[in-house]
């Protein structure tokens, strides 16, 4: 399995990092991408990347809760990393509507800025949207090419926003939200209307445990989420899509490796 969004440099990981990668690799994760979501953070994921070199990539990206720090000299650093061989994606970058932490003029913005910067390389865009559809559909819906090589992580909207997104040609990236017995229930109902090649995997760690009832209690640092517990996502999505769990672990992964070109 590939995870293609984990948030390696959060600094709840910054004490045992070598064995949150060793355990990833004993529960079958081939390869994670490392989500950039800052200047600090994007070449933090840059210098783990060199460090682990074809088992961890990077992206370079500006959050948008982060987008009210968007300026010229944070997309020339983001021009900067996106060269280097490691870093395999423009973002994250999008809208996040729902706490609204940065303004939302400034993070329309600096999401912009990113698309734009992402048509003049020939990488991947990794994007972000929360609570946000009527505003980030309508400007993706400008850069009809760039939606060829997007993906919209961590989906939670609804069956329209699913639809229109995939209508667009995006990708859409599947988090242990659709283990969530509650939250969840509307994604597992939703997301057989996504054809399995359309979709990837990911933890979007520390964030988002699956099954954290059940899991907590298993986790080395229990309010964290780690890359090894991708396995529950995968399973979820299979039962979702009435597939093999193996099928799923297959797909994802070369559904990733074509996207990200790994
Ligand atoms: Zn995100």
């Amino acid at each position: 399995m590939i995870d293609i969004g984990a948030n390696l440099t959060n600094e709840s990981f910054a004490a045992d990092i070598g064995e949150v990668l060793e355990r990833a690799k004993k529960n079958n994760i081939e390869k994670i991408i490392v989500t950039g979501s800052s200047v600090a953070s994007s070449q933090a994921a840059l210098e783990l990347a060199q460090q682990h070199p074809d088992f961890l990539y990077a992206t370079a990206g500006l959050h948008p809760h982060a987008a009210d720090d968007f300026n010229e000299d944070t997309l020339d650093t983001f021009k900067a990393l996106i060269q280097e061989k490691a870093v395999v994606a423009v973002g994250e970058t999008g809208l996040d509507f729902n706490r609204n932490f940065s303004s939302q003029e400034n993070q329309i913005r600096s999401f912009e800025a990113h698309l734009n910067f992402a048509e003049q390389t020939h990488k991947p865009v990794f994007l972000h949207e929360r609570d946000a559809f009527d505003t980030f559909h309508p400007i993706m819906r400008q850069h009809p090419e760039l939606c060829a090589r997007a993906i919209v992580h961590c989906f939670t909207g609804n069956l329209d926003a699913l639809k229109a997104y995939l209508d667009l040609g995006l990708y859409i990236g599947i988090t242990g939200w659709i283990c969530d017995k509650k939250r969840g229930a509307q994604l597992r109902e939703i997301i057989r209307y996504a054809p399995i090649d359309r979709l990837m995997i990911e933890t979007d760690a520390p964030y988002l445990m699956p099954h954290r009832d059940r899991l907590k209690s298993k986790m080395t640092h229990k309010n964290r989420n780690e890359p090894w517990t991708l396995g529950y996502t995968a399973q979820a999505l299979a039962d979702a899509h009435e597939l093999d769990v193996q099928a799923v672990h297959k797909k994802t992964r070369n559904t990733a490796i074509a996207f990200f070109r790994l």
